[in-house]
């Protein structure tokens, strides 16, 4: 079936932060066959392209001039080995839903991912991870769609050069690999992760599926839900620093919080340093600094992107004039041609 595509389109509902931007076209792609259409088709070759998930990554800057392309390629199957059970998993599946479903299935190990929004097909992109944990553990193969050569490739996960949220596909094959499918490996022989905040709390007994509840929970309170108040989950990266910049900043600032981050590095939660900034809840127009959550910068109504993007320059300047760290954006910032900038 050819894909429905709408022009002119309103993006609005289809990021979270749901500022109201527009693409010059929009395409639903739910086959490998319809993507590669997209891009081999003469009406769409010349046009930029953006894959969009759930766009609870995004922030548009500008309208977008060109393709939006909304993967839905859907699709579960399970193998298994001695040791592990094997998923592959369609890039347009709701990484959430995967997750409770893995559970239901009597297969745990993602439950400290819960409710990460987004897609299964985003995931190994900034490599999402949450609670002491990240995609990179589970990960056992990447499926994409080079439109480049035009081919399936399969990229094995050590080839995806994952790191904090970092992966090849922000760095070498940017902008021309679309994941179609990931491939997780989850151990039979399952361990609870307790390791960060409240869950230590839940002993070393206990069940995925209370960790699952614990993450739900938690996240909710603390994280503002975008149907609600438009937002992007954490808008800059915990920054990691030297340990001589950290011992520095600890004279003038004792309660830093930290956690090991390699030999001879440090990592900071941003949150920390914009809340300490004094920040939270500071405002440019309709865009603020989360009241409960420092790191979320929120759309409060009708903010528009310049709105976000003066507020997070506002955030990176006196961050960076307090204690001395470049606070870098999580969020993918886009022009009108799909490429970084603000
Ligand atoms: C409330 C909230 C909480 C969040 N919490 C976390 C968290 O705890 N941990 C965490 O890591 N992230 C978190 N995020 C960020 C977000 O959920 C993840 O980055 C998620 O993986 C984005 O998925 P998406 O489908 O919405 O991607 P999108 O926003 O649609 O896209 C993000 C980027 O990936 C690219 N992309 C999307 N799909 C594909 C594909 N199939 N192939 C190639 N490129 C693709 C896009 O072009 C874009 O550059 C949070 C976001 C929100 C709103």
């Amino acid at each position: 079936m050819p894909a429905s595509v709408i022009f002119d389109a309103d993006l609005a509902e289809h990021h979270t932060f749901g500022i109201s931007v527009r693409s010059r076209a929009l395409m639903v792609v739910d086959s490998v066959a319809a993507l590669a259409n997209a891009y081999q088709a003469e009406a769409w070759r010349a046009l930029p392209k953006l894959v969009v998930g759930g766009g609870s990554n995004l922030l548009f800057t500008e309208d977008f001039d060109g393709l939006v392309i909304l993967n839905r390629i859907a699709g579960r199957e399970v193998s298994e080995s001695a040791d592990h059970f094997h998923l592959h998993l369609g890039a347009g599946e709701n990484w959430h839903e995967v997750v409770a479903w893995s559970l239901e299935s009597g297969m745990p190990g993602l439950e400290n991912l819960a409710l990460i929004p987004g897609t299964v097909g985003a995931a190994p992109v900034q490599n999402i991870g949450a609670y002491g944990v990240e995609l990179a553990d589970f990960c056992e193969y990447v499926d994409y769609w080079d439109c480049e050569s035009a081919e399936r490739v399969r990229l094995s996960a050590e080839q995806c050069h994952f790191g904090y949220r970092e992966s090849v596909f922000k760095a070498g094959l940017k902008g021309r690999a679309v994941v179609v499918a990931v491939g997780l490996k989850l151990s039979k022989h399952w361990q609870p992760k307790l390791g960060y905040g409240p869950l230590s709390a839940l002993g070393v007994d206990t069940t995925p599926q209370a960790i699952f509840d614990e993450v739900c929970r938690v996240r909710a309170s603390k994280l503002p839900d975008p149907s609600a108040l438009g937002n992007a989950g954490s808008f800059f990266k915990n920054p990691v620093i030297s340990e001589t910049l950290f011992s520095h900043l600890q004279q003038g600032h004792p309660q830093i919080p930290s956690y090991p981050a390699g030999e001879g590095q440090i990592k900071v939660p941003a949150g920390w340093l914009i809340d300490n900034a004094g920040l939270k809840g500071y405002q440019v127009g309709d865009a603020a600094v989360h009241t409960e959550q420092a790191l979320v910068l929120v759309n409060r109504d009708k903010a528009s992107s310049a709105e976000v993007t003066a507020l997070a320059r506002h955030v990176v300047a006196t961050v960076s004039e307090r204690y001395g760290i470049e606070l870098e954006p999580e969020v993918r910032i886009l022009d009108a041609q799909g490429k970084a900038g603000w």
